[in-house]
């Protein structure tokens, strides 16, 4: 791991003791006269909402199991770390989260730590090494794993852990040929990590999940893994193939879902419009959107990770025509100059994306656009990053984010040469942001006067003298927020209800809004 032996070792070298053999059976380590009550279980979900549906189903089998949750590290029995390894500084919080969890061995309730997830599928064996409180490690394969790992319930328990293997689609199996998928640069690393098998579990609608968003709202999960070949990334090697849920699972699950007070669901999955494509469906994900566009207590449906050329006239069509489907487009586009994105691997460039664009404006009336970028990436000269700057200002999107080129081994863009300075690429970074801002300042101020329906969220995070909510403009987490600062005398608006709003007042990115 980048840091964490060098974090780890030194004033707590002291602690460190042989980890155990085996990786996930634990057994139940409490003082016989506690072993009578449920084991309380905390979790720590770090990273994307993709990982935290994993720790939602992880959660859902051990509270099926007779776990107790809690929200309260200091109060856990077992504390589990989901963690995230997408890029360096992911990968050192996740240490870091896991170092802190780990004091609760020494100083709280906690008599085990568990560390589940993608930091698993890259240094699985290093974080037993180097982490000696670690009891157990879970890979993004392995969630049934759970069961056994934290002492809830017997390894025995895990064969009925709903592992199914998986169809896989041509491209995949095409790219798994030619290595895309491979570990083998980690061996030195992290053999068992690097070598073990890839991941092929996906969860299905029989799958017990505690959900950890607000009741009103919820992710599906509709597919897992990756087959694109994109240089700088190694989440195929993290997620393994992609693979996506039968179809009636995720309707069975978004009906569920709806009875249980979810009034708005987000589809995720590391490419969203590449779904179905493993079983032969075409236009899976526009099929999906239609059928869950018919669950009645659904109010907003929406999808995040678009792959930019899989973007087809009739997911367009489908999405214009149903009230329910946000007007909403994630379409992470990654750089807009051919040279760069055809070192990245993924293709298209400004002009094509502008037509795309243009298209997906004409046939989505009031679409709202995000997209992010990655800058720095090596070799990008002064001229590419010029052609990225000039892109964003006419492509005017609503959100946009920029991350800052971050080398991964195991990536095909490690060994690239012509390597930007971090310092470089942080001045590229804040000047795209730049640029962002004011469109965004402008696009915000061209509100101020328009109605639109809101999902309260409740208290303002910033202020408790405000509310906060978000319109169809605004995805759960990463979008803008709007506060509200008036509502009529009559009313006591309820988080997770819809109401009637006029936007009254614009900031660079966020919202002010008064209830009507
Ligand atoms: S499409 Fe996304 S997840 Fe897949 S390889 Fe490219 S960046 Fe990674």
């Amino acid at each position: 791991m980048p840091a964490a032996s060098s974090i780890h070792s030194g004033s707590r070298r002291s602690q460190k003791k042989k980890a155990p053999e085996n990786s996930v059976a634990v057994a139940d380590r409490r003082e016989p006269a506690d072993r009578a009550r449920p084991q309380k279980v905390g979790f720590v979900s770090l990273g994307c909402p993709k990982n935290l549906v994993d720790s939602e189903v992880m959660m859902g089998l051990l509270a099926r199991a007779g776990a107790e949750l809690t929200t309260r590290a200091e109060d856990a029995d077992v504390i589990v770390v989901n963690t995230c390894s997408f890029i360096e500084s992911a990968q050192q919080e996740s240490v870091n989260t896991i170092l802190e969890m780990a004091g609760h061995k020494a100083t709280g309730n906690a008599k085990k730590l568990i560390v589940a997830g993608c930091l698993v599928e890259r240094f699985r064996d290093q974080i037993r090494k180097d982490i000696p409180e670690v009891d157990a490690v879970v890979g993004t394969g392995e969630l049934g794993k759970i069961l056994s790992a934290t002492g809830v319930a017997p390894a025995a328990a895990n064969a009925n852990s709903p592992f199914v293997v998986l169809p896989s689609r041509p491209e995949g199996d095409a790219r798994a040929a030619q290595g895309r998928f491979s570990r083998d640069s980690w061996a030195h690393e992290s053999p068992a990590g690097a070598l073990g098998d890839l991941p092929n579990y996906l969860y299905d609608d029989t799958t017990p999940r505690v959900l950890a968003t607000p009741r009103h709202m919820a992710y599906i999960k509709i597919a897992e893994g990756c087959d694109h070949p994109c240089t700088f990334c190694i989440i195929p090697q993290l997620r393994g193939q992609f693979r996506s849920r039968r179809f009636e699972s995720v309707i069975a699950e978004a009906e569920k879902l709806a009875q249980s007070g979810v009034r708005e669901i987000t589809l995720i999955g590391q490419d969203t419009t590449c779904y179905g494509e493993d079983f032969g469906l075409q236009d899976g994900l526009a099929l999906l959107l239609e059928k869950l566009a018919s669950i009645d207590a659904l109010r907003w449906i929406r999808f995040l990770y678009a792959y930019p050329n899989k973007i087809t006239g009739k997911l367009l069509d489908t999405i214009a025509a149903y009230e329910k489907i946000c007007s909403y487009m994630d379409v992470p586009l990654q750089h807009a100059s051919p040279s760069a994105l055809k070192r990245m691997k993924r293709g298209g460039g400004a002009e094509v994306f502008l037509k795309s664009i243009a298209k997906m404006r004409r046939v989505v009336p009031d679409l709202t656009l995000r997209t992010s970028f990655i800058v720095g990436f090596p070799g990008e000269t002064e001229q590419e990053f010029e052609e990225l700057c000039d892109f964003v200002r006419e492509a005017q999107f609503d959100w946009m984010g920029a991350f800052s080129y971050s080398d991964q081994a195991g990536a095909a863009a490690f060994s690239l040469e012509k390597k930007i300075s971090p310092r470089e690429i942080e001045r590229r970074r804040k000047h795209l942001m730049s640029i962002q801002r004011l469109i965004s300042k402008k696009k915000k101020k061209a509100l101020v006067g328009r109605e639109f329906d809101l999902l309260l969220e409740g208290e303002s995070e910033e202020t408790d003298l405000l509310l906060e909510g978000r319109t169809q403009m605004h995805a759960p987490e990463i979008d803008g927020k709007v506060f509200v600062n008036d509502f009529p005398e009559e009313i006591t608006p309820k988080p997770g209800e819809f109401y009637r709003c006029q936007i009254t007042a614009a900031h660079d990115y966020d919202l002010v809004a008064r209830i009507l």
